[in-house]
C-alpha cells in the first residue's frame, strides 16, 4: 500500500496569542460536534484505497481544547475508517493549561505516541508578552503529567528574537527546556505577522525587537549549545535527542530516531494530505487548500460539495524547486537519490551555475552528489534559496 501522512486542523484556541496569523480563533464549544463530523465525512470522502497511514498529526489551533473523549473518540473513529502501518506516528498539538492527566491518558489510550507542546519560553515575561494562556510552571506541570502518564516522545515548541529578548535570556530558556528532557525541540525564530497585536507594539515603539546580531547569537545558540545537551539538528529549526538507549520511534535502521516523521515527510517531499479548516494537501503534484471560514466549511462538507478553496496543478519545473527547496531545510540538504528517481535528472544539473558563487560564499556546502546549507546559509535561508531557486520558476 502507498504510505501517506494525514494531517487535520483543529483550529479552535483558548484566546488568540499575540503573535499568531495562524487559521485559529477561540474556541466556540458549540462547533466542536459539527466540526470532528466534518472531518470525519471529509475523511471517508477524499481517502484512496491504496493509502495507509504512516504518520497522523492533528495540529492548530490547539487540539486539546476539544473535550478529550471527543478528540480520542476522533483518533479512534480514524482507525476503524482507514488502515494505519505498524508503529506509525501519531502526534498531538497541546497547550500547557488545556490537559488533565485524565485527557492525557485517553489520548496514549487512543493510539497516540508523540505529544508536541507549545512552550514558546522559559520566561514568563516573554508568554505574558506573547499572549500565551500559560505560565513556564504549567510548561514543567503539563511534561511531568505526560511521563507519568507515559508519553515517552514529547516535543517542545520554542520561540527566538522576541521583543526585548537577549542571546542571554534565549539560551537560559534552551537550559530550562533542555532540563525537562523532551526528545524533540522545535526552535523558530519569530516571524512578525502583519496586523497582530505584536506587530503592532513593535511598529508604535512600544517594543522593540532584537538586532541582526543578537538574533543570529540566538540562533547559533541553537546550533551549538543544543548538541551538547544531546540534541542533533536534522532540520534548520528541528533537533532530536539522540538516545544511548531509549525507548522511542524505532527507525528502519533500527536506531531511536526521534525526528519528527510527520515534518520529514514535508521536507522530503512526499504527498500528504491535510483535512479540515484551510487545510493544505499535497497530493500527485496538485495542491489543495480547503475553504477558510469555518461557515463555509461545514456547509460544504455538510451539502456534499468539495471544501477546497484553491486548486493549482503544479509544474514539473515547480516540483523540483519546491523539493530542494524543502530539502534544503534538512541539515543532510537535497537527498540526490530520491531526487534522481523523481525527476531523471541530477541536482547538479538542475541547479546548474547558481550553487558556484555559494559555495565560494561560504553559504553553501557540496556533499556526496548533493549540496546543504552552511550554519551561516541557515542563517540567511531565504536569501540563498532565492538565488539558488529563482533560476527554476
Ligand atoms: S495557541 Fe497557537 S494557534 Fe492558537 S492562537 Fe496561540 S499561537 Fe495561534
Amino acid at each position: 500500500m502507498k504510505p501517506m501522512a494525514l494531517y487535520l486542523h483543529i483550529p479552535f484556541c483558548r484566546r488568540k496569542c499575540h503573535y499568531c496569523d495562524f487559521p485559529s480563533f477561540p474556541g466556540r464549544p458549540a462547533d466542536f460536534g459539527p466540526y470532528l463530523a466534518a472531518l470525519k465525512e471529509e475523511l471517508r470522502r477524499r481517502w484512496r484505497r491504496e493509502w495507509e497511514i504512516t504518520t497522523l498529526y492533528l495540529g492548530g489551533g490547539t487540539p486539546t481544547i476539544l473535550p478529550s473523549r471527543e478528540l480520542a473518540g476522533l483518533i479512534k473513529a480514524i482507525k476503524r475508517t482507514v488502515p494505519f502501518r505498524p508503529g506509525a506516528e501519531v502526534t498531538v498539538e497541546a497547550n500547557p493549561g488545556t490537559v488533565t492527566g485524565e485527557g492525557l491518558d485517553r489520548l496514549l489510550a487512543a493510539g497516540v505516541n508523540r505529544l508536541s507542546l507549545g512552550a514558546q519560553s522559559g520566561e514568563d515575561r516573554f508568554l505574558k508578552l506573547l499572549g500565551r494562556c500559560h505560565t513556564t510552571a504549567e510548561v514543567e506541570k503539563t511534561v511531568a503529567l505526560a511521563r507519568q502518564v507515559g508519553f515517552t516522545n514529547l516535543n517542545l515548541d520554542l520561540i527566538f528574537g522576541l521583543p526585548g529578548e537577549t542571546p542571554d535570556d534565549w539560551r537560559r530558556t534552551l537550559e530550562w527546556a533542555t532540563a525537562l528532557h523532551p526528545e524533540h525541540l522545535s526552535c523558530y525564530g519569530l516571524q512578525l505577522e502583519a496586523d497582530t497585536p505584536l506587530f503592532r507594539m513593535v511598529e508604535t515603539g512600544e517594543r522593540s525587537l532584537p538586532d541582526e546580531e543578537e538574533v543570529r547569537a540566538m540562533f547559533l545558540t541553537n546550533t551549538t549549545f543544543l548538541p551538547t545537551a544531546g540534541y542533533e539538528q536534522y532540520e534548520i529549526s528541528n533537533f532530536a535527542y539522540r538516545p544511548r538507549t531509549g525507548t522511542g520511534t524505532t527507525s528502519p535502521e533500527g536506531e531511536v530516531d526521534y525526528r519528527c516523521r510527520h515534518n520529514l515527510i514535508y521536507w522530503q517531499y512526499d504527498d500528504y494530505l491535510g483535512l479540515g479548516l484551510a487545510a493544505v494537501s499535497t497530493v500527485d503534484g496538485r495542491r489543495l487548500t480547503n475553504l477558510a471560514k469555518l461557515e463555509d466549511y461545514l456547509r460544504a462538507v455538510r451539502t456534499g460539495a468539495a471544501p477546497t478553496g484553491t486548486e493549482e496543478i503544479l509544474t514539473r519545473r515547480q516540483r523540483m524547486a519546491e523539493m530542494l527547496m524543502l530539502g534544503f531545510r534538512l541539515r543532510t540538504g537535497p537527498d540526490p537519490v530520491a531526487f534522481h528517481a523523481r525527476w531523471g535528472v541530477t541536482i547538479d544539473q538542475v541547479l546548474g551555475e547558481a550553487v558556484a558563487p555559494l559555495l565560494d560564499a561560504g553559504l553553501l556546502r557540496s556533499e556526496a552528489e548533493t549540496y546543504r546549507l552552511t550554519p551561516q546559509g541557515m542563517l540567511l535561508s531565504n536569501q540563498v534559496l532565492h538565488k539558488l531557486l529563482s533560476p527554476l520558476l
